[in-house]
């Protein structure tokens, strides 16, 4: 059985409180998680703040972003060890892992450090009232000490994602992921004490929802901003402690988004890129599409072909060639997403397929196994319809007019994410001005530049993050005036 320690300015540190990280192909143990108390998340952001001044803060721009590379370079060394750990944790299927979490781990210290060094600064040269000159020019300045909260859909990708930028901007972390997915954040810190980077550069602690090392930290009076990733509602808890001090955060909370498929798309790309963002991780996807919105003369042959699409799913053992569809994160998740399931029912919906829990053989049994689930007939003020589920599910409505479609998918207080397929460029152009969202995609859903902005609007986020965005929130920008 593993134990998964914290590491704290290049130690690692058990504790005497510990808890479960249970598999959810099959409930059993993985390991056992020490807990950071107030004690560890002292300590942790006490040796950021002293790292801020030591070896790490005399290194140049190129060596800082040199020890990086080598970070992504030891990922992919310890490639299957990343997997293996990732697997357990989530039960996603090898194929995905494989192809998103684990590369994209390693590419977010090797482009976002890339892009550091090419990063510029404005200048500007004014006439001064007394007939002389003035030069103005930017410096940009670590912010310090960096709160990283994580989330567990994509555990390594979205933690790295923050900890790639915010060291390569030269500040220090303190890392806090999700209490079911603690190990590659374990992985991670071994990596980072193999390259050798300086002690209390990387810190992690593990934490157990509220009222532990994820609040302490948060609250922490040294710590300079918070970057998080999780729920609106955790995110809200966050923002108030860190109204205290008035320290900036940098927030990707949840959403609702919607895809709308019109007549003219080509369909058979539409119901492979609706397949892809209503079940890909098993739903668990931020940027994912509980609510579709397809136009009324293609609608009942978009519900058939969907549904034959999600029949043709595989759950499995996510080590086996051919799966494709892994179970829920966790035993919570598990009951929250039927609850969900139940709710549909009870709202009256049409199950075209699934709506219920998936009974799988042998040792999968006891799994978070919940069946893909096509709903359509649920009126726009459903729970369902309103609130996200974060679970493989999505509900199909019919549109008449475009005008329609931009207010459905409007209507919701997030602002996450949205995908359209048609093949009218000009009606493509329409949509990506009119939808309230940070991130649109035309006849395509999760492809990503990463030198392009990520976040999301209205109640979905805080800021961008990706490409020059990042440096907005690693960075503090200080003016300098020079009288020539
Ligand atoms: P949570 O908000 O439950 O948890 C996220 C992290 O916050 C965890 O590490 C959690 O710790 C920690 N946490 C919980 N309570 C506090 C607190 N009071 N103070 C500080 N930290 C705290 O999200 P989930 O892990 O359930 O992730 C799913 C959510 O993430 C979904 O809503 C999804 O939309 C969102 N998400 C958003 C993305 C985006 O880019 N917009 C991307 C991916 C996910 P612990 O696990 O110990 O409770």
């Amino acid at each position: 059985m593993k134990m998964f320690r914290n590491y704290i300015n290049g130690q690692w540190v058990t504790t005497a409180k510990q808890f479960e990280d249970r598999n959810p192909v099959d409930n059993t143990l993985v390991g056992m998680v020490y807990e950071a108390g107030k004690a560890e998340v002292d300590a942790a952001v006490k040796a950021a703040r002293a790292a801020l001044g030591g070896p790490w803060g005399k290194m140049t721009q190129q060596q800082r972003c040199n020890m990086l590379v080598a970070v992504a370079d030891e990922i992919h060394r310890r490639f299957d060890d990343f997997l293996a750990a990732e697997i357990a944790d989530t039960g996603k299927p090898k194929g995905l892992a494989s192809r998103v979490d684990i590369p994209r781990g390693g590419e977010n210290f090797r482009d976002l450090a890339d892009l550091s060094m090419r990063f510029p600064t404005e200048s500007y040269t004014f006439d001064t009232p007394d007939g002389g000159k003035a030069i103005n020019y930017g410096v940009r300045t670590p912010r310090g000490v960096i709160a990283v909260i994580s989330p567990w859909n994509l555990p390594l990708l979205l933690m790295t994602w923050k900890v790639g930028p915010a060291l390569a901007c030269g500040n220090t972390v303190v890392v806090k992921p999700s209490e079911v997915t603690p190990a590659t954040a374990t992985l991670l810190a071994e990596v980072m004490e193999t390259v050798g980077l300086p002690p209390g550069v990387f810190n992690l602690v593990h934490g157990f929802g509220p009222d532990s090392a994820g609040a302490y930290l948060t609250e922490h009076p040294d710590v300079d901003g918070i970057t998080f990733t999780g729920e609106t509602r955790t995110g809200e808890a966050i923002m108030k402690a860190a109204a205290k001090g008035v320290r900036p955060v940098s927030f990707e909370l949840g959403g609702k988004n919607a895809g709308l498929v019109f007549a003219d798309c080509d369909f058979d790309k539409a119901v492979a890129g609706i397949t892809r963002s209503a079940f890909e991780n098993t739903g668990q996807v931020c940027l994912g599409t509980e609510r579709v919105y397809v136009e009324r003369p293609i609608f009942d042959r978009f519900v058939a072909a969907l549904k034959k699409s999600a029949e043709s799913l595989r759950p499995g053992n996510p080590w086996d060639e051919g799966v494709n569809f892994g179970p829920l994160v966790s035993q919570e998740h598990y009951s929250k997403v039927l609850s969900y399931y139940e709710k549909a029912k009870a709202d009256g919906a049409t199950v075209v397929t699934g709506g219920e829990r998936w009974q799988l053989p042998g040792a999968l049994a006891e799994g978070a196994w919940v069946k893909p689930t096509i709903w359509t007939g649920l009126p726009e003020t459903s729970a369902v319809i309103r609130e996200e589920i974060f679970g493989p599910c999505v509900h199909l409505a019919p549109f008449d007019t475009e005008e329609e479609a931009i207010a459905l998918a409007n209507n919701t207080p997030y602002g996450l994410a949205c995908t359209a397929w048609t093949t009218d460029v000009s009606r493509a152009h329409r949509l990506g001005s009119a939808i309230e969202v940070g991130i649109f995609w035309i006849n395509s859903w999760f492809l990503r530049d990463l030198r392009t902005s990520f976040g999301g609007a209205k109640q979905s986020g805080i800021g961008r993050e990706g490409g020059s965005h990042t440096y907005e929130f690693y960075t503090e920008t200080r003016n300098i005036c020079v009288k020539l």
